[in-house]
C-alpha cells in the first residue's frame, strides 16, 4: 500500500483520505468501554464520522478482542501552542491516542499561522484559552523572558507580553477587556499564585515574572467573562489560591496546589481544607490535578519527594471525599495524559476504570460541552483507540494503541501515525 499511496497525486490523496472517513466500517468482535468496564460488542458501524448508520455495503475490520475506548484527552497542555514544535507534537498525540487537548495559554499572536493545521486529520481535537489574563510581573512572563534569553534574543516587555491581557488593577481590566472579549477562544485562562500576598509580591524583584493577578482583578474578570459567555481556567498555586478562585467562581481550576513548595511556604500552605474541597463540589468546580507536572520540582528538590505525594494524597482524598470533578491534563511538555494517568495511578486512589473514564469520557465532554464526545453510542462522533489488553486489568495497554480512529477514519496503527498527505 504504501508504494500506490506514496505514488497518487495529491488530489488522489485527498480523495482517499476522505473517502476513508465517509465510508462506512463495520468493526467487529471488539470489546467497547461503557464507563466501568469493556463489554463485547459483536458489530458496531461507524459512517460519515459518526458511530452508527447502516451496516449495508460497509467494510469490515476485525478487532480480534481488542479492547475499544473514545479517544483520550489531554486537559492541560502547552504542547500545541507554538507553530514550530506544533505539527510534530500533533502527531505524537495522535499515535498515542490522544484526540482531544486543551491548550491553556495559547495568547501568542503567531499561533494564528499554523491554524490549518487544527482544521485537518493531523492534530487532535484542540480547544483553546485564547485570552491569558496575568499581572505585569505575572506568570508567564517569567518563563517567555528565561526562554528568549535562552535563544539569545532580549525581547521588549511588549513583545513579552504580546497576546496577552495584563492587568495590574481592576481599572486595568476593565479598560482592556473589550480588546480581548472578541477573541474567538474556549477559556479564559487567569493565573493567580499567592494571590492573596499579591501586594507585597508584585514588589519583590525574585518574583518578576512568577506572580499572578491579585484577588480584586479575578472578582472583576468573573462578570465580565460570565457576561460575555466565556468559561474561565485558573492557574492556582496555593491553598488559598484554591479557596479564591473557587470563591470567585471559576468553572475550572487548572492545577490541584501541592506540584511544588515554594522556598518561602511550608506544605501546610497547599493543604486544602474540607471547607475548600465542599465549596468546589458545591458549584461543580471542574478541577485538573496535573500530578504529572510535580515530578519537574521533585526531580529537582528529591528531598521534598516525600511531602508532595502526602500533599496529594491529602487534596486528592478530600476532593474524592467531596465527589468534586475531576479532569485528565498532564501540563508536561512533550508529555501527555498518559502521563498524568500513570502519575494519578500511582497515588493509589483511584481503579483504572475511573481514570479511563476521566480521560476518555469526562475530559473530551468538559471541553467539548455541545459535541457528542467521549462516548460510544450511536450518534457519537466516531474517534476512539483500540488496545491489544485490557487496560481495566493493566494501563500499562495505553501506551501502545493498535489502531487510531479520528472523526471514523485512521489516524495511527501500532503507534505510528498515518499519513494523512
Ligand atoms: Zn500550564
Amino acid at each position: 500500500m504504501p508504494s500506490i499511496v506514496q505514488a497518487a497525486s495529491l488530489a488522489a490523496l485527498l480523495c482517499i483520505s476522505q473517502s476513508a472517513s465517509a465510508e462506512p466500517v463495520r468493526y467487529i468482535n471488539g470489546h467497547w468501554f461503557d464507563g466501568s468496564a469493556f463489554t463485547s460488542r459483536p458489530e458496531v458501524v461507524v459512517s460519515d464520522g459518526r458511530i452508527g448508520g447502516k451496516a449495508a455495503g460497509a467494510r469490515t475490520v476485525d478487532l480480534r478482542g481488542g479492547y475499544v475506548l473514545a479517544g483520550l484527552a489531554e486537559a492541560h497542555n502547552h504542547n500545541l501552542q507554538n507553530c514550530y514544535l506544533a505539527p510534530q507534537m500533533a502527531q505524537a498525540y495522535l499515535a498515542r491516542g490522544v484526540l482531544y487537548s486543551a491548550q491553556l495559554f495559547a495568547t501568542d499572536p503567531a499561533l494564528t499561522q499554523c491554524e490549518a493545521l487544527f482544521k485537518g486529520s493531523k492534530a487532535p481535537a484542540t480547544a483553546f484559552a485564547r485570552v491569558g489574563v496575568t499581572s505585569s510581573t505575572g506568570h508567564p512572563i517569567g518563563i517567555a523572558r528565561t526562554g528568549a534569553k535562552e535563544a539569545g534574543m532580549t525581547l521588549s516587555f511588549a513583545e513579552l507580553t504580546a497576546g496577552m491581557l495584563v492587568a495590574d488593577t481592576v481599572a486595568d481590566l476593565q479598560r482592556d477587556w473589550p480588546r480581548f472579549k472578541a477573541t474567538a477562544t474556549d477559556f479564559v485562562k487567569v493565573v493567580l499564585i499567592d494571590a492573596v500576598n499579591s501586594a507585597a509580591n508584585f514588589k519583590r524583584a525574585e518574583l518578576d515574572g512568577y506572580n499572578g493577578v491579585t484577588p480584586e482583578v479575578l472578582a472583576a474578570l468573573m462578570p465580565l467573562a460570565r457576561r460575555d459567555g466565556l468559561r474561565v481556567v485558573a492557574h492556582v498555586d496555593t491553598a488559598e489560591d484554591f479557596r479564591l478562585a473557587v470563591e470567585a467562581g471559576v468553572d475550572t481550576i487548572a492545577h490541584l496546589p501541592g506540584y511544588r513548595i515554594d522556598k518561602n511556604k511550608t506544605a501546610g500552605d497547599y493543604r486544602l481544607t474540607d471547607e475548600m474541597a465542599r465549596a468546589a463540589a458545591a458549584q461543580g468546580t471542574w478541577v485538573i490535578p496535573t500530578m504529572a507536572a510535580s515530578s519537574y520540582y521533585v526531580a529537582a528538590k528529591p528531598a521534598n519527594a516525600a511531602a508532595i505525594g502526602a500533599l496529594y494524597a491529602h487534596n486528592l482524598d478530600l476532593l474524592r471525599k467531596n465527589k468534586v470533578r475531576l479532569l485528565s491534563g498532564s501540563d508536561r511538555f512533550e508529555g501527555s495524559v498518559l502521563d498524568e494517568i500513570n502519575a494519578l495511578s500511582s497515588s493509589g486512589r483511584f481503579r483504572p476504570a475511573e481514570l479511563l473514564a476521566m480521560a476518555s469520557m469526562q475530559t473530551p465532554r468538559w471541553m467539548y460541552p455541545q459535541r457528542r464526545v467521549g462516548c460510544l453510542e450511536a450518534g457519537c462522533e466516531a474517534s476512539f483507540n483500540v488496545y491489544a489488553g485490557n487496560p481495566v486489568n493493566d494501563l500499562k495497554h495505553l501506551a501502545a494503541p493498535t489502531l487510531v480512529v479520528k472523526d471514523g477514519a485512521v489516524v495511527a496503527r501500532d503507534g505510528k501515525a498515518v499519513r494523512q498527505d
